[in-house]
């Protein structure tokens, strides 16, 4: 399956134009990134959050990189962007299939581990993660 991610953003690339295949046939996109560089990325780079800049951006990692990891019924996918409350956020698949959108905060403290298929029991196993946020969530949440 093809997408057209031309005019798209990825974090700090835009999309400019399709600029060819590359050796595993996949399309690669030249991209321009917010420091003014052109840098080329494939469409499962650039979906995936593997390339998010021409390189300018690797210092840049103040937010914890959740990808990859489970909480609870969850797989962290990738970094979607910042909540109002300047809470990285990640976009997330449940095990039953749905995609889900989740602060890393609500993930880190346990407070939401599926999509919503999970219903609202807290199981007290994330206290390895900070008490100080696991009693947090359940003091607002009662
Ligand atoms: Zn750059
Ligand atoms: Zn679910």
């Amino acid at each position: 399956m093809k997408y057209d991610l031309t005019g798209m953003k990825f974090n700090r690339l835009t999309v400019i134009k399709e600029h060819g295949r590359n050796y595993k046939d996949s399309v690669v996109w030249e991209c321009l990134c917010e420091c003014g560089k052109t840098t080329f990325a494939t469409s499962s780079d650039l979906r995936n959050g593997h390339k998010k800049s021409c390189g300018c951006l690797k210092r840049v990692s103040h937010a914890l990189d959740l990808k990859g990891q489970r909480f609870g019924k969850l797989t962290v996918k990738k970094r979607v962007g910042t909540s109002q409350h300047r809470k990285a956020l990640w976009r997330c698949k449940c095990d039953c299939g749905k995609m889900t959108t989740v602060s890393s905060v609500d993930l880190r403290s346990g407070n939401t581990k599926s999509c919503g298929c999970l219903g609202k029991s807290f199981a007290g196993r994330n206290l390895d993660l900070g008490g100080f946020w696991y009693e947090n969530t359940c003091i607002k949440k009662r």
